[in-house]
């Protein structure tokens, strides 16, 4: 679910009390859209002009090929967007995309609320598709284990924006810097676990928190399985490995489950460990050691921009 913005948790209750009020529009036959290497089959959900029409589909090209930026290929072969638009006029100023969530049974995808009043590049640059899309390569973990599906989207949403040219190194770092500190900020729930506000997310919305210490999560396993691989092993291959052999199984996973596959996969004890050190946190650990790693420098609040610093031991790399 969307929820990065300053405001995301607030702001997602505010949308889900407009759209409860909103009436369901009328299907459409559904309409397959190519994006090399995959299918998008499109539901259109409200009235849409041709213009509007052919808009949108160039923005969901867009987006595939930045989601094919993370191992090469989209997730699935074939993936579900209903594309809804958004009327209410209260919150038609807030972004392109004021609304979005990943769809989990049946064919499996993406559900927009799309106001498409605004301009392509504006759709471009909005980060929810990225975020949803990321949420594709993994299954459902369940809610108790959200934080683990929220942070790879988190993490991804940066690293691949990072890597179609939308952002550049630094902004990428700043981006995940800037959600890092969010997440240290929402304290208010020190006496509980990551896995205890996972559990009660509903009545906390602790929102921040979870999603960007699962961010954190990925980044520091990520950094791990290239540092004691030299670069040969990446947090892209071990989901590229997955998306073969495990995603489309029928079976019912959880967060352990799918991070002792990733253990198998990369041949290590590497995330399984780091899950039962993460799920017991009581707050967002300090993250400036994890981005130092990285070879960022942080100063004020501010990323360094050292960039050749960066670009040598940048891990949002593919190679
Ligand atoms: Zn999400």
């Amino acid at each position: 679910m969307k929820a990065g913005g300053k405001y995301g948790a607030l702001r997602i209750l505010q949308l889900i009390l407009a759209l409860a009020l909103t009436a369901p529009a009328a299907a459409e036959p559904v309409e397959e859209l190519d994006v090399g290497g995959g299918l998008f089959a499109l539901e259109w959900r409200g009235e849409f002009s041709a213009a509007g029409r052919r808009k949108l589909k160039s923005w969901l090209q867009s987006v595939a090929e930045t989601m094919k930026k993370l191992h090469g290929t989209l997730p699935r072969s074939r993936t579900r967007i209903i594309l809804e638009q958004f009327t209410s006029e209260r919150y038609r100023s807030v972004s392109p995309v004021p609304f979005a969530r990943v769809l989990r049974s049946g064919d499996q995808g993406i559900l927009f609320y799309v106001n498409p009043a605004y301009p392509l590049d504006d759709f471009v640059s909005d980060w929810t598709a990225y975020h949803e899309f990321s949420h594709l390569f993994i299954p459902f973990p369940g809610r108790a284990d959200i934080w683990f599906s929220e942070g790879l989207a988190s993490y991804y949403q940066n690293v691949l924006q990072y890597r179609s040219g939308l952002l550049t190194e630094e902004q990428a770092w700043q981006k995940l810097y800037d959600g890092f500190e969010r997440g240290r900020v929402d304290n208010r729930y020190p006496e509980y676990t990551l896995a205890d506000l996972c559990s009660n997310l509903r009545e906390t919305h602790a929102f921040m928190r979870v999603y960007w210490t699962g961010a954190l999560y990925f980044l520091e396993a990520d950094l791990k399985l290239r540092s004691r691989s030299e670069n040969r092993m990446t947090l892209d291959y071990v989901l590229q490995t997955f998306g073969h052999c495990c995603l489309n199984e029928h079976k019912r996973w959880n967060g352990l489950n799918i991070a002792a596959e990733f253990d198998r996969i990369a041949g290590a004890e590497l995330f399984v460990p780091l899950y039962a050190q993460y799920e017991n946190l009581t707050a967002i650990p300090d993250f400036v050691p994890v981005l130092n790693a990285a070879g960022v420098k942080i100063s004020a609040g501010r990323v360094e921009s050292d960039s050749r610093t960066l670009l040598n031991v940048m891990p949002l790399r593919t190679e």
